[in-house]
């Protein structure tokens, strides 16, 4: 079960609140650094585990103007919310359903000959002329049209334009070193996305929009920002090269969860499984209803810190499938069982950034944020959640 499910019988109290305001500024500085180019909001895997209707529709109002997801299924679900702005989708299983897509007015990005055909012929079926985008590998060797293929698939675009199935929406590619930007991946990379584009515009195909920068380039590299930038993690407030700091951005999410238990642990007693963590001094731990199952891992252990009534408290022993202990130390007097404990957000209230986590777990933002799930209940606060923002 994801969280969001707001289902208070089996939620711990924990709470993963979206700030639809801090979306919106982060679109909106997005936007300065794309100068010219359009923004594409990335809201892939239900937004980055944000809530992805909501978040599209923050990241619309603020002015985005297009919507990337990664599956079919992923737009389809946008849509059916209501929201009908350009989305692109970019990874296709070998049974998608591109008809629903094409029915959908959903852009399909196709990286194989085959999915070119599939397009085509989902087309004809449906009767209607399908938003097409070629997604060029141009390096990544990840997805996209490998230069071996591109010949014949350019090829067999322009026939299909020319048959009325499909209109070339749009051509991009994908960064593999973006968040080193001066890397000369990210020129080559660029330069081999030019010269597709000048391929297909010989074949009189010339793509719609061209667009290669995610959210790293967006924010260093403005001369790789073509017609659109497709930035994701940035519109999450979260940075994108954290060694460069924090461009501005306000993180989106923060957690909380419930301090459940308040005790004494005198000298020399251990505490949670394995008595990884002995006390040096009598001191008061409190008890947190979070554990691994909600995607605090347990390699966090003895390793973060959470916030309780603006004080930081580290964490002691193990992190257990339902729960962790911290430290309160000799002055626990500010601390009751029920007080919402920090455990990561954008530092207002001097809780530890997302960031924190990453370092601490040799990970990087991403894997945090997409990483909160079971027992978590989403909550949107912000001018635009329909509630007040605390
Ligand atoms: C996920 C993704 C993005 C966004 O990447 P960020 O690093 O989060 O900005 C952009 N383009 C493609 C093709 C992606 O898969």
């Amino acid at each position: 079960m994801s969280i969001g499910c707001g289902d208070e019988r089996i939620d711990s109290g924990a709470v993963a609140s979206v700030d639809l305001d801090a979306v919106a500024h982060n679109v909106r500085e997005l936007q300065q650094f794309a100068g010219d180019a359009a923004v594409m909001a990335v809201v892939k895997a239900d937004g980055y585990n944000h809530g992805g209707v909501e978040v599209a529709r923050a990241a619309i109002a603020a002015g985005a103007h297009e919507l990337g997801v990664t599956t079919i299924g992923e737009a389809l679900e946008l849509r059916a919310a209501g929201i009908t702005v350009p989305m692109l989708a970019w990874l296709h299983r070998t049974d998608s359903d591109f008809a629903a897509a094409i029915d959908e007015q959903v852009g399909i990005a196709v990286s194989t000959a085959g999915q070119l055909d599939a397009v085509v012929e989902a087309a004809r079926r449906v009767g209607r002329t399908a938003d097409l985008s070629l997604k060029i590998d141009t390096g990544l060797n990840r997805n996209g049209v490998a230069e071996a293929d591109l010949d014949a698939v350019l090829d067999a675009t322009a026939a299909a334009v020319a048959s009325g199935s499909v209109r070339l929406t749009g051509m991009f590619s994908h960064l593999a070193c973006a968040d080193e930007p001066e890397h000369p991946a990210n020129d080559a990379q660029a330069e081999r996305l030019r010269d597709a584009v000048g391929r297909a515009a010989r074949r009189g195909t010339p793509p719609g929009v061209v667009h290669l920068s995610n959210s790293a380039a967006t924010l260093t590299r403005p001369d790789l920002g073509f017609d659109m930038v497709r930035p994701g993690i940035a519109l999450y407030g979260m940075s994108p090269i954290p060694d460069l700091g924090t461009f501005g951005l306000r993180p989106v999410m923060t957690l909380s969860a419930q301090v459940a238990n308040i005790k004494k642990v005198s000298e020399g007693e251990s505490v949670s499984y394995g008595y990884t963590w002995t006390a040096p001094a009598d001191t008061v731990v409190a008890l947190i209803a979070l554990g691994y199952a909600d995607g605090v891992v347990r390699r966090l252990g003895g390793r973060f810190e959470v916030t309780i009534a603006g004080r930081r408290y580290p964490s002691v022993g193990r992190v257990c499938m339902d729960q962790f202990v911290v430290d309160l130390g000799g002055d626990s007097s500010g601390v009751a069982v029920g007080d919402e404990a920090l455990l990561f957000g954008p530092g207002d209230r001097g809780e530890a950034n997302a960031q924190d986590w990453a370092d601490a777990l040799e990970t990087i933002s991403y894997e945090v944020v997409t990483g909160i799930r079971g027992r978590v209940r989403r909550r949107f606060v912000g001018a635009r959640s329909g509630e007040a923002a605390h």
